[in-house]
C-alpha cells in the first residue's frame, strides 16, 4: 500500500456530540480537497474518554477503512494523544487537529498549498476566538507572550496545536520522547522551514472544554520548564539579592553598636531577615522539586501512552522502528 499523502491526527476526548457532526466535514473536505485525491487517512486518537466516543468512532472506522482509531487504555491527555498519532501516522504530511471542530477543517487546504511552496511546518495562527471566555483568551495570550520571552525558543504567538508537518519533521519528531511534553513548543524547537496560515478559530461544536484551569496550568508548567530552566536561575539570583541585603543589615548592625546609638534589640530587622529567608528558601525549594522531580519521571523510562485497541491499522507494518524501545 502506498504510503497516503495526507494523514490528519485528530485526538478525542469524550467528544460523543461532536463525532457526527466532524465525521460529516471530515468527508466534505476529503471530497474537496484536490490537492491529495482519495489518498488519504484519519488517526483518530481516542484518549480514555468515558462517554460513547470509542464506539462512535468504532462504527465510523468499521464504514470508512482509511479513518483509524487508536485507543488509550485510560487518559493520557492531549499531548500524548497527539504524539501517539503522529508517531503512528503514516502520511507524507501529518496536519493534527482537534475533534471539537475549532479548527476549521477548510484550512487544511491552504496548510497544503503553503507545504507544496516549500515548507515543512506550516502552524495556524488564531485571528479571532470565537465563544471563549476572556478568562481563556487573556490567560492564553500572557501564557503565549510569557513562555517566547523566557524559553529562547521561538513558539509562535496564538498558534494552538493545529498545524501541518513534512514527513522530516514528524521522522524528529517521533526521536523526542520527553515525559513533560508541550508538543508545540517541540515542533518549533526542531527548526525547519516554518510559516503560518491565519483563521478565526470557531467556537467548541458541542460540550465544554476538556481543558479546566488545572490541566491548563500543568500545561503551562510543563510548557516553561520543558524549554527553560530560567526558573532554577532565579535561585541564584535570589541568593545574591538576600546575600547583599545580609552584609547591609550586618554592616548598619555593627555601625548601631560601634556609635552607641542604642542596642534596641533590633527584633523587627530579625523577624522580617528570618521571614524573607526562609520565604526564599520554600519556594526556591519548591522550584529544585520541580526540576528533580521531572528527572525521576525521566529515568522511569516508562513508555509515554499505553495502547488499548487498535482498529484499521496499516497491515503493512509494525509502529516506526525507533518507537521500538520505547512505544510497545
Ligand atoms: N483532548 C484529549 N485529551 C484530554 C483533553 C482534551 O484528547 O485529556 C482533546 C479534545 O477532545 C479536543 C482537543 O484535545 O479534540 C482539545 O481539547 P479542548 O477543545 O477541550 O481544548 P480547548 O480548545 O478548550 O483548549
Ligand atoms: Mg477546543
Amino acid at each position: 500500500m502506498a504510503r497516503p499523502q495526507l494523514s490528519l491526527v485528530i485526538p478525542v476526548f469524550n467528544e460523543e456530540d461532536t463525532l457526527p457532526e466532524l465525521d460529516r466535514r471530515l468527508r466534505d473536505l476529503f471530497s474537496n480537497l484536490v490537492q491529495v485525491g482519495d489518498n488519504w487517512e484519519v488517526v483518530f486518537v481516542e484518549d480514555g474518554s468515558s462517554d460513547n466516543s470509542r464506539r462512535l468512532l468504532a462504527n465510523m472506522a468499521a464504514s470508512e477503512s482509511r479513518y483509524r482509531l487508536i485507543a488509550f487504555s485510560r487518559n493520557f491527555g492531549h499531548q500524548f494523544a497527539i504524539t501517539a498519532g503522529v508517531d503512528r501516522a503514516e502520511g507524507d504530511v501529518v496536519v493534527v487537529m482537534d475533534a471539537d471542530l475549532q479548527d476549521p477543517p477548510s484550512v487544511v487546504s491552504e496548510m497544503i498549498d503553503k507545504q507544496r511552496a516549500g515548507y515543512d511546518v506550516v502552524y495556524g495562527v488564531r485571528k479571532k476566538r470565537k465563544g471563549e471566555t476572556w478568562f481563556k483568551r487573556a490567560t492564553a495570550s500572557i501564557f503565549y507572550r510569557l513562555i517566547r520571552a523566557i524559553t529562547g525558543v521561538a513558539i509562535p504567538l496564538d498558534a494552538g496545536d493545529f498545524r501541518l508537518m513534512s514527513r522530516p519533521v514528524v521522522l524528529t519528531l517521533r526521536a523526542l520522547r520527553e515525559q513533560h511534553r508541550f508538543v508545540r513548543g517541540m515542533v518549533a524547537w526542531v527548526g525547519f522551514r516554518q510559516t503560518a496560515v491565519y483563521y478565526d478559530r470557531e467556537a467548541r461544536f458541542a460540550g465544554a472544554t476538556k481543558y479546566p484551569v488545572s490541566k491548563m496550568l500543568k500545561f503551562a508548567i510543563d510548557g516553561i520548564t520543558s524549554f527553560s530552566i530560567l526558573p532554577l536561575r532565579v535561585a541564584t539570583w535570589l541568593g545574591v539579592f538576600a546575600a547583599i541585603c545580609a552584609v547591609g543589615i550586618g554592616a548598619w548592625a555593627i555601625a548601631v553598636k560601634v556609635l552607641g546609638l542604642g542596642t534596641v534589640p533590633g527584633w523587627t530587622t530579625i523577624m522580617f531577615a528570618v521571614a524573607l529567608g526562609s520565604s526564599a528558601q520554600l519556594l526556591m525549594t519548591g522550584v529544585l522539586g520541580e526540576y528533580v522531580g521531572r528527572i525521576y519521571e525521566e529515568i522511569k523510562r516508562r513508555p509515554l501512552y499505553i495502547i488499548e485497541q487498535e482498529i484499521n491499522a496499516p497491515n503493512h507494518g509494525d509502529p516506526a522502528p525507533e518507537l521500538a524501545s520505547r512505544n510497545p
